[in-house]
């Protein structure tokens, strides 16, 4: 049994009425939040239990990240051959399929380490993945749970099935997702889960679509981009005559285990529909902006009751830095102060996501601390010149907090890093790995970029 005692922090709940506690403890046995209670009590009753100090931290959930690309490492410093990508459709075509296209297992395995390192360094300890390695589908779904297992963060993992690379890799992608969904069922793994990837409805017949319903076991979620660009729909318009969310639910694949990704060019009725199955939209400001396809509805989708959660899509696991995009992009896309204010931004980034991975892991409560739940735990190194209170957390997170000032990471219970020390990833063998395998998958990705 492990058991210790977090001592000398303020703690951050995040419950429904969010509390910042001050002079409070927290007593983990093993990966769970055994009790929290004021600090003098909680050390005489538990005498000789071992101490983490948070030495005046502020002590809260560990963030969550609601939807990434791991494989995603391996873009960054790239050049883009020839003209720049002039809209969504050409960077789909000219950055991430032939980039996805050039990587091997070994490469898989790299992008995931950088990604989880990143990740613990920057106090994200859930997080929820979309894969694609059309040249090393099989398996691949294993190589980066092993990664994740190694490193001691939580995890979703899929294959985004697509048509765009022929019927045989489409099928080997339905397999991937059917193999590792089934390897969870017979063997589970507390860290660990699994929805059934697609990648978007513009490169997704009806017929494949079809294979991935019957593929998919009872109870399984989807995780699919949805309407990123106009284009998703319109080819949805062209292929099926109907939109994209119609589509989908036509098909059954919404419900409350299924998350959309993005959202941002559904009609009214698309969003009703996402709203009357349940279904959780996913958020990424930051990747909007970057490939200049245009803001969600965010606030419209709130107000009809979807769940609208926070995602990173491929940049750093950065949470706080998320949530301040998500802060300024409504405001500059409508030129309006008064969208989207700080707490609405929590309610997506840490109420909505926390919901949303305590699905995948419900023997326990996720994202709160509170007793019983999974001690998943950051320590912020935070000195605010103003007072912080639950009301106006939020907006001490996006104009103070960096995720620079994380220095204790603990997921299930296990300090991941203490003192801005990784202790379960060599953080410098990782990124050396990475640099060295680069050039090859960069001169890959070459071979597979369009001539125009
Ligand atoms: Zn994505």
């Amino acid at each position: 049994m492990t058991e210790y005692i977090i001592t000398n922090g303020i703690l951050i709940t995040w419950e429904t009425e969010n509390r910042v506690l001050e002079e409070h403890a927290i007593y983990v046995v093993d990966d769970r939040i055994q009790e929290i209670g004021p600090q003098a009590d909680m050390l005489a009753r538990h005498p000789g239990v071992e101490r983490l100090d948070a030495a005046g931290q502020y002590v809260m959930p560990g963030n969550i990240c609601a939807h990434t690309h791991f494989y995603g490492a391996f873009a960054r410093g790239l050049a883009i051959p020839g003209a720049a990508p002039k809209d969504f459709p050409e960077i789909l075509r000219k950055l991430w399929w032939p980039l996805d296209k050039a990587l091997d297992e070994e490469a898989v395995r790299a992008s995931a380490e950088v990604m989880l390192a990143e990740a613990i360094r920057h106090g994200t300890t859930t997080l929820i993945d979309h894969h694609a390695s059309p040249n090393a589908i099989d398996g691949s779904l294993d190589v980066i749970a092993d990664a994740v297992d190694r490193s001691g963060l939580r995890a979703v993992l899929c294959y985004e099935v697509t048509d765009r690379d022929g019927t045989a890799k489409a099928e080997a992608g339905i397999a991937e997702n059917l193999r590792f969904i089934n390897r969870l069922r017979t063997n589970p793994h507390p860290r660990l889960g699994a929805t059934f990837g697609m990648h978007a409805s513009l490169t997704l017949s009806d017929e494949t679509l079809g294979k991935c319903l019957l593929a998919a076991p009872k109870g399984i979620g989807f995780h699919i981009h949805v309407a990123e660009h106009p284009a998703d729909e319109y080819d949805s318009l062209a292929k099926s005559g109907k939109r994209i969310v119609d589509r989908l639910a036509d098909f059954g694949m919404l419900g409350p285990n299924s998350i959309v990704a993005h959202a941002i060019h559904i009609d009214a009725r698309e969003a009703a529909l996402l709203a009357e199955s349940q279904t959780w939209v996913s958020h990424q400001p930051r990747s909007n902006m970057n490939n200049a396809v245009g803001a969600a509805e965010v606030e419209s989708l709130l107000r009809l009751g979807i769940k609208v959660c926070l995602g990173t899509d491929g940049f750093t696991s950065t949470m706080w830095e998320e949530w301040k995009f998500a802060y300024l992009l409504q405001k500059v896309w409508h030129r309006d102060p008064r969208r989207m204010p700080g707490d609405q931004v929590a309610h997506m980034a840490a109420y909505h996501n926390a919901e949303l991975v305590t699905r995948f892991f419900p023997s326990a409560v996720l994202g709160k601390l509170i007793p019983g739940a999974h001690a998943d735990i950051i320590f912020v190194d935070y000195h605010p010149h103003t007072p912080l209170t639950a009301g106006n957390l939020p907006w001490q997170i996006i104009f103070g907090f960096h995720e620079s000032m994380v220095t204790t990471t603990i997921a299930a219970g296990k300090v991941l890093m203490r003192d801005r020390q990784l202790l379960t990833m060599d953080e410098a063998a990782i990124s050396a790995r990475a640099r060295q395998l680069a050039p090859q998958v960069w001169e890959r990705y070459q071979s597979f970029v369009p001539a125009d």
